[in-house]
């Protein structure tokens, strides 16, 4: 036959216990069975059953370090494999989380040796009269080998093979081949581990809607979980992306924020780091997140990763959305809000019907406010209608009314102003925005704006036809070239 093929457990099968190709595909069966089988722990007993077998030990065994001191060493009997019932120790009382001191002749050096991850030939017969000969005489082992399972660089534990019979000197093929199955076992306890920290993560992400992330500063790399950017599950559970790539996926006005709290974070000294932002999902929707998380420095102080989970905070901002509504002020600008001002239009049109008190209102739109954002970006958009809200704001009296109906639109509402007044108020205005630019980010923006002027003269009329006739005017302000003001209808004040 040209091509053969087989399943991988049969293989090695009907090798002679003992040789150096039993022990071989004995590990090989018990990897398979311990990364994809049974795994962590069931899957141990079945290597330590393989490696017994074919080695002919009398016992197989592993003890875990529970706590070492400079004084004593507490171990577990975590598991074990005899070749006879009465070579079984596991259970007994003296090895059930068991402490030794380990100040014992030739203990302290043979502990010293696990922890650098070196393996250990012991024939009783040869070691020095004292504690160390008596437990292996007491537990009957004429030769002993045992090699220490390293978990992240650590001693977690001790693979060991008792020989009760006879003694064994084991070759460097043997030795080398056994201490691959102790990585095996190092590896099933790291993807334990992992998967205790999954189960946790898992929890906690139910618990409190939060998802995981990372930036790494020696690589530049932003990590974070799938579910995190897509709003359908995913098979891919983990996303790394460079750090443009990463800010691309926050909604525009939130990257400069984050880039500055993270710089703020890495200067000052706050154990926490928090931001809330949006993120864009892959159907274009915005997410709010909270970011919170914490920055790991090397031994030197340089920043190395700043991690730590995202809040989903939806619901949140909605309540702050609502309350804010209620509260009656824009959030981005601090000025009266449009629900706020069709508020204040009624109480104003009221007391004009009650007691024929005029007012004015100047309804105030930014000019080409869009080349501004399309090309500055709409971070420097919003600081931008800031300082236009402030400016106004500084023209007018406290009783008078600023609001935002949004976008790059503005109202003002000048109660017992008639024509020439609030005339000058606008054109107060107008000087106020063209004759000193914006600055943003170390660069000059100019920007002017539009005023459409209405003046209220005490007939019977609604909030809305009021804006509407305002807003009529600062049409034909836009039309007539921008960078000007221009009234409704006839000015009819006696002024
Ligand atoms: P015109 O002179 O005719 O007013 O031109 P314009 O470009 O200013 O046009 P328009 O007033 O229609 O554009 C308003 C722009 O304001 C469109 C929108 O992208 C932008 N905008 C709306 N809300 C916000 C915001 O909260 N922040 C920022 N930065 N931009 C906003
Ligand atoms: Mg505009």
């Amino acid at each position: 036959m040209p091509i053969e093929t087989g399943m991988f457990d049969g293989l090695g099968a009907s090798y002679e216990d003992g040789s150096k190709a039993a022990l071989l595909s004995a590990i090989a069966r018990s990897a398979e069975e311990l990364t994809s089988g049974k795994g962590w722990p069931e899957g141990v007993n079945d290597l330590l059953a393989a490696l017994g077998r074919v080695t002919g030990v009398s016992r197989v065994w592993i003890f875990q370090t529970v706590a070492l001191t400079p004084t004593h060493i507490t171990q577990n009997y975590a598991f074990e494999w005899a070749a006879e019932p009465r070579y079984r120790q596991i259970g007994m009382p003296m090895f059930s989380m068991f402490t030794n001191p380990i100040d014992q002749p030739g203990y302290r050096e043979l502990i010293q040796s696990r922890r650098n991850g070196e393996w250990q030939k012991i024939l009783t017969r040869h070691l020095v009269p004292g504690w160390l000969f008596d437990s292996q005489t007491l537990q009957g082992i004429k030769s002993m080998l045992t090699i220490p399972v390293m978990v992240d660089d650590e001693w977690w534990g001790t693979l060991g093979f008792d020989d009760c019979e006879r003694e064994y000197d084991w070759t460097d093929v043997e030795i080398a081949l056994l201490r691959t199955a102790a990585y095996l076992i190092s590896n099933a306890v790291l993807r334990d581990r992992l998967s205790a920290k999954r189960k946790q993560f898992d929890i906690l992400r139910r618990i409190t809607d939060s998802s995981a992330w990372s930036f790494d500063f020696t690589t530049g790399q932003v990590w974070c979980a799938a579910e995190l950017i897509h709003s359908m599950p995913m098979p891919a559970e983990n996303i790394y992306l460079s750090l443009r790539a990463g800010l691309r996926l926050l909604h525009p006005p939130d990257r400069h924020a984050l880039l500055r709290s993270v710089r703020d974070h890495m200067l000052g000294n706050k154990d926490v780091f928090r931001q809330d932002l949006r993120l864009v999902t892959d159907c274009g929707d915005l997410r709010w997140v909270e970011l919170v998380g914490n920055l790991r420095r090397s031994g030197n102080g340089r920043p190395e990763q700043l991690a730590g989970i995202a809040v989903d905070i939806r619901a949140r901002k909605q309540e702050e959305e609502r309350l804010r509504e209620e509260a009656g002020t824009d959030p981005l600008t601090g000025v009266l809000n449009r629900r706020m001002f069709w508020r204040e239009m009624q109480a104003q049109l009221d007391l004009a019907v009650d007691q024929g008190d005029p007012f004015a209102l100047l309804v105030l739109d930014i000019d080409h406010f869009k080349i501004l954002n399309d090309n500055y970006g709409h971070g420097v958009g919003d600081v931008i209608l800031r300082g236009f809200a402030e400016r106004c704001a500084s023209a007018v009296r406290s009783q008078d009314l600023v609001a935002r109906m949004g976008g790059d639109e503005f109202v003002i509402l000048l109660p017992g102003k008639r024509c020439r007044a609030a005339r000058n108020v606008a054109e107060r205005i107008l000087e106020n925005v063209a004759s000193a630019p914006f600055p943003v980010d170390a660069r000059d923006h100019q920007v002017t704006a539009s005023i459409g002027l209405y003046i209220h003269d005490g007939s019977l009329s609604t909030p809305a036809r009021v804006f509407e006739r305002a807003d009529e005017a600062l049409y034909r302000a836009k039309r007539q070239g921008r960078n000007r003001l221009a009234e409704a209808g006839e000015c009819l004040c006696a002024e």
